[in-house]
Parts: structure tokens; sequence; C-alpha cells
């Protein structure tokens, strides 16, 4: 058994391993803890799982499971809990926007007893406008359609205990929406503050495309408020409909028959519309209520540094 397992996932970072890996030797070495580093090479297709296996070959430390393919970010963390040993678990992303130094902070709040140590990013400039107002709208959203309390800037750089990982792992969802689900288990939670820096090589992984699904998977997971509101927006244009159709036969026995086109052709367009995104919405929810039945595992390991066999590896 180890004190801590640092998990990394990572898409095509094989420049920052290097680096991410004296950083972290530098900050835990002196600690004295028995630490292991599980990177999840998540479907690269650049050089990062043979630089993993030097990283291992040179420090006992290192581990390292490869995924059969590119399973996306919240899986690939998964993978790597699944494959983590340790009494407290730190998971981070690979490209060192998640400051190593702040590992000693997040174990010490482990030690006071807390079992999820939430790390909160501050705000920097170094964040395009864009991200920094979405990330706000979107939680938001999630705090007004969910029970769960979403607290922003919590992302993926958390450390949890054992007994809040087992937690985590006995939930049987295929949608991992990581930072939900551990705000969902409860037990000790507290926030701390850090100062996000940027990229150190390469190109952001989270393309819009991820991240518009990264928040429906938040939403549709985390709340069914919106089926509740698109019965309200039914009540409220059945109503209206209704209100419409009394004024028109008020209106026809008073002598006056409304003139009708316009009125027609836009109660079409907007009913067709209103209609179209509730069946959309009733859709998100079937296409998951499908992807849970089908039970399919979560992924498969293709490669580990370790000396087992790799389909043992994979989840049962
Ligand atoms: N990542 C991954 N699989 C993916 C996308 C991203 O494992 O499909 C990893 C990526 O290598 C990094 C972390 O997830 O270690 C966070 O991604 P990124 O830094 O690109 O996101 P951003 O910081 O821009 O939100
Ligand atoms: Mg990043």
């Amino acid at each position: 058994m180890k004190d801590l397992s640092i998990v990394i996932p990572l898409l095509n970072e094989a420049e920052n391993l290097p680096v991410i890996h004296r950083r972290l030797t530098e900050v835990l070495q002196p600690t004295g803890l028995r630490y292991e580093i599980v990177f999840v090479d998540d479907g690269s297709t650049d050089a990062s799982f043979q630089e993993i296996r030097t990283l291992a070959q040179h420090d006992k430390a290192v581990r390292g499971v490869s995924l059969s393919r590119n399973f996306g970010h919240q899986v690939a963390l998964t993978a790597g809990f699944e494959h983590s040993q340790g009494e407290a678990i730190i998971s981070m992303d690979a490209d060192l926007q998640h400051p190593p130094e702040m590992l000693p902070e997040l174990y010490k709040h482990f030690q006071r007893g807390y079992d999820v140590v939430h790390a909160i990013r501050k705000d920097g400039e170094h964040m395009s406008v864009l991200k920094r107002k979405t990330s706000v709208w979107f939680y938001r959203l999630m705090n007004y359609l969910s029970d769960t309390h979403f607290h922003p800037g919590a992302a993926d750089f958390r450390l949890v205990s054992r007994r809040a990982l087992q937690a985590y792992l006995s939930l049987p969802e295929k949608d991992r929406f990581n930072r939900g689900l551990f705000a969902w288990i409860g037990f000790n939670q507290v926030y701390v503050p850090y100062q996000e820096t940027t990229r150190h090589a390469g190109k952001s992984k989270y393309t819009l495309k991820k991240m518009v699904y990264l928040a429906l998977d938040g939403i549709i997971s985390f709340s069914a408020r919106p089926l509740q509101l698109s019965f309200f927006a039914g009540l409220f244009f059945g109503c209206a409909g209704l209100l419409y159709a009394l004024f028109a036969i008020v209106m026809y026995f008073r002598g006056q028959t409304i003139e009708g086109w316009t009125s027609i052709l836009v109660t079409v367009l907007l009913m067709g519309g209103v209609q179209l995104v509730v069946i959309g919405i009733l859709g998100e929810y079937l296409a998951r209520i499908y992807r849970e039945t089908k039970n399919r595992p979560l992924y498969f390991v293709k490669d580990a540094t370790d000396a087992v066999d790799p389909v043992l590896a994979s989840p049962k």
C-alpha cells in the first residue's frame, strides 16, 4: 500500500511528461511519503507511452496504463483511479496547469481528516475570455439546475481519501462527470484555492465540442430539471394558445374576424420549435438510459508498465 497516488490522464503530452515527472519528484521526495505516479495514456498518437515507459524504467514510483483508444478525459481519470493504490489519491492534468507545488498543502488537509480536497482555480489572466465566461455561466446553470452543489473553479485537480474513492468507484454510471460525482458522495469536503498557470507545452485537448459534451453530461446526469422545465414550457404555450383562441372567439361574435396568415404561421413555427426542443431534451435522457443499459465496460487497457496482463487490468 502507498501513502499517496498521483493520477494523471493524458492525451498527446509527450513533451510535458519529463517536466511534470521532475517537478513532482522535487516536491514529493522531501516529504518522505511512499508515493506512486499513475499515468493514464488516453489513446495518444504521439510518443507519450514510450516516454512513460522510459520514466518507469528509471523511477520505480512511475506506473503507466495505456487505454486501447481515446475514451476521453473523464473515463481516463476513472481508469487511473481504478489502478491506484494510495491511501490518498490526487488527480491532476499533465500540462502543468495544476502546480505540483500545491500537493503538500492538499495532503495537509487530508491529514487533518478531509476526504475530498478540491483545488479551486482562481481566475487568471492567462485564460481566454471565452473559457472564463463559459465556465462562469456553466457553474451558474449547473447550480440552478441541480441539487448537487458545484463550486465554481473546481475542476479535476483534487485529493480524495481511499474511503471517498471507494464510494466513488461504487457508483455504477457510465457517464463519469467526476466533479459532480465527487461532490455528490459527501464525506468531509474542503476547498483550497490555487493559481493556475499556462500550459507548459502543446495545445488544449478540450475542443469546444468536448466542452459542450462535458457540460451536457453534467447537466443531464445531475438534474432532471430540464424535463420539468419542458413541462412548464408546454403549459405556458398551451395557456397562451387558449387565451388567443378565446380572444378570437370573442372577436368573432363582435363581428370582427381576425385575419390569420401571419399569426398561424408564427404559431405553427413557434410550436414546432418548442416541440422539437422538448423532444431533443427527452432524447438526451433516453440516449443516456440506452447507454447505461448496454452496460459496456468503460474502457479497455492495451498496455501497462506493470508486469500485468493488460486484459486483466481492464475493469470487469
Ligand atoms: N485529456 C485526456 N483525454 C482527452 C482530453 C484531455 O486525457 O480526451 C487530458 C489532457 O492531456 C490533460 C487533461 O486531460 O492532461 C486536461 O486537458 P487540457 O489541458 O487539454 O484541458 P484544458 O486545461 O485546456 O481545459
Ligand atoms: Mg490544461
